[in-house]
């Protein structure tokens, strides 16, 4: 406590020292008699806080200058710096390795265990790898498939008429604002009447991807591999690169291009709503499917329905509010590297779908009234997450002209999924911070991220609570979107500044309502 205060009081009257000066005073602040109680270890942690707290606001200070100074050009060149800002982030070079490797290490060993452990955790043995090499190795069928259902979705993607909507200035390239053609919720039907139509007139049976799985995860992940490939190479070559930390590893894991286009064509979009949601819904229908071809509707385990509605929900989500995704952290501010494209290709069908394939496997114990119960749960936990979402995004798109309400067949459009007034605090950057609705109600500034949470929680219910793994998701994802959390209000308190501070007083939750 008493290093509490005067550490504070101590920064706020020395802030204007250069940091060498600033450093000799924090040694002799510790020297002094009202710190003889702490050890040298603890001195340190305090020199180390004090300093990294200095460092905050000076540069909190010098943005405050520079908009005072410069006015709006003052402000988009401080968007920029903030944008353009390379810092280490995931353990940098040597993070970025462990996690690549491991990401492709995960999905065999979750495969393995669903195939010949019954989903438990187990400790690979040498035969474990020859019947990956076995039953993972593609064939030209899967192959095949795979390539078509891409090139499918491309051609889809390029060419059907869609919703038009801006995206936010982009700092790095003089705050030009790109074009996306939001033609998903058109693409979503034709694919599902194209697969329903494959299975009606016998042409290809969904059952064929979950007899396949793991030959079908091998393709995802060299896709995901080679796409990246290709994509920091072009971005090099083409020299469209952007924030980049000049280490290979660590930049090819983050990306070289921010925004790779093909014409009007938006590659990073495409594949984040395209690629990895239908695919995740498509591998679920798949595990339906061959229990249906097995033994009708009422062999279907509860589970399944269970995320058969989940993934439905969810990618449907991303169809219908493809005109919201635009304006998201994906796209706005995360280069197109290893760390989106493996996870749009290969990750997030593959480890999201993993209970599915694990139901299909194990028949694990779930009443029909549990799964009835978990649908419902589900249904709250999505209405909360849809439209939260949506609240915030389109105030963002009221306040820059480009809101449109939706035609009938982008549905479902939920009550109160837009805001008639909305409150919001006014920052000196400019933007406007969301202040009402679900933000206002919970108090709390990533609700959206603890319904996400929760909908992993809701998936691994689903597959029954005999085993850990069916968790994994839950885990992965709860750490990964709270590290997402952390990185975008570090960005929003540079980018905003004491208005930042002002946001979190009023909605002074960051995840849990009351709690945290
Ligand atoms: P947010 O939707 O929280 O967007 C963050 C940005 O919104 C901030 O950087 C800021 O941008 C702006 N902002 C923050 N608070 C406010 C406010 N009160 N009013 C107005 N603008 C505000 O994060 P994401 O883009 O990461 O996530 C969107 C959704 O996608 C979430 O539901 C998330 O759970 C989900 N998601 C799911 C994933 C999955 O794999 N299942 C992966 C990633 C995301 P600015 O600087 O422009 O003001």
């Amino acid at each position: 406590m008493i290093v509490e205060e005067k550490g504070w009081d101590f920064l706020v009257d020395n802030m204007d020292l250069q940091t060498q000066c600033f450093e000799i005073e924090v040694n002799l602040l510790l020297e002094s008699r009202a710190f003889t109680c702490l050890s040298d270890d603890q001195k340190e942690a305090v020199k180390r806080i004090l300093l990294e707290a200095k460092d905050k606001l000076d540069h909190r200070a010098k943005i405050e200058q520079d908009i005072k100074s410069n006015g709006t050009q003052g402000k988009k060149n401080h968007d920029a710096k903030v944008d353009s800002e390379v810092v280490y982030e995931f353990g940098g070079p040597i993070g970025a390795v462990l996690i690549m490797l491991f990401s492709h290490a995960i999905m065999y060993y979750l495969w393995l265990s669903a195939i010949k452990h019954n989903g438990a955790l187990f400790i690979p043995v040498y035969s474990d790898l020859q019947h990956i090499v076995h039953d993972c190795t593609p064939t030209a069928d899967i192959l095949g498939f795979y390539v078509a259902f891409v090139i499918f979705q491309a051609f889809l993607g390029a060419s059907l008429p869609g919703f038009r909507v801006s995206g936010l200035p982009i700092p790095s390239e003089n705050n030009q604002m790109l074009s996306y053609n939001c033609n998903g919720i058109v693409s979503w039907w034709i694919t599902l009447l194209t697969l329903f139509a494959l299975e009606y007139y016998d042409a290809f049976h969904l059952s064929t991807l979950a007899d396949n799985y793991g030959k079908l995860m091998t393709v995802m992940i060299l896709f995901g591999d080679l796409v990246s490939i290709v994509i920091y190479v072009s971005g090099l070559v083409l020299r469209r690169t952007h924030r980049m930390s000049g280490n290979h590893i660590y930049d090819f894991f983050m990306g070289s291009w921010l925004n790779p286009r093909i014409g009007s064509f938006d590659l990073k979009l495409w594949a984040e709503v395209r690629v990895s949601w239908f695919t995740l819904f498509i591998l679920t229908l798949s595990c339906v499917m061959k229990q249906y071809d097995e033994g009708g509707l009422a062999n279907v385990h509860p589970g399944l329905w269970v995320l058969l509605l989940a993934h439905w929900l969810y990618t449907n989500a991303c169809v219908k509010g493809e005109e919201c995704i635009v304006t998201t952290w994906d796209i706005f501010y995360e280069k197109w590297g290893w760390m989106l494209i493996f996870w749009n290709f290969a990750g997030v069908p593959i480890v999201y779908t993993w209970n599915s394939f694990y139901i299909l496997n194990t028949n694990p114990t779930l009443s029909t009234e549990c799964g009835i119960l978990l649908a419902l749960v589900l249904l709250v936990t999505y209405y909360i997450w849809d439209t939260s979402n949506s609240q915030k995004n389109r105030f963002r798109m009221q306040l820059r002209g480009t809101y449109q309400q939706r035609p009938w067949y982008v549905f479902p459009q939920l009550p109160w999924g837009t805001l008639e007034k909305p409150v919001a605090i006014k920052t000196r950057h400019g933007n406007r911070l969301l202040v009402s609705g679900w933000y206002g109600l919970s108090k709390t500034r990533k609700i959206h991220y603890l319904m996400d949470i929760l909908f992993a929680l809701e998936w691994g219910l689903a597959a029954g609570v005999g085993n850990l793994l069916p968790y994994f998701y839950l885990i992965f994802f709860s750490s990964f979107i709270m590290h997402r959390g952390v990185r975008d209000n570090e960005r929003c308190a540079k980018k905003y500044g004491k208005d930042w501070d002002r946001y979190c007083r009023i909605v002074p939750y960051i995840l849990i309502p009351g709690i945290w």
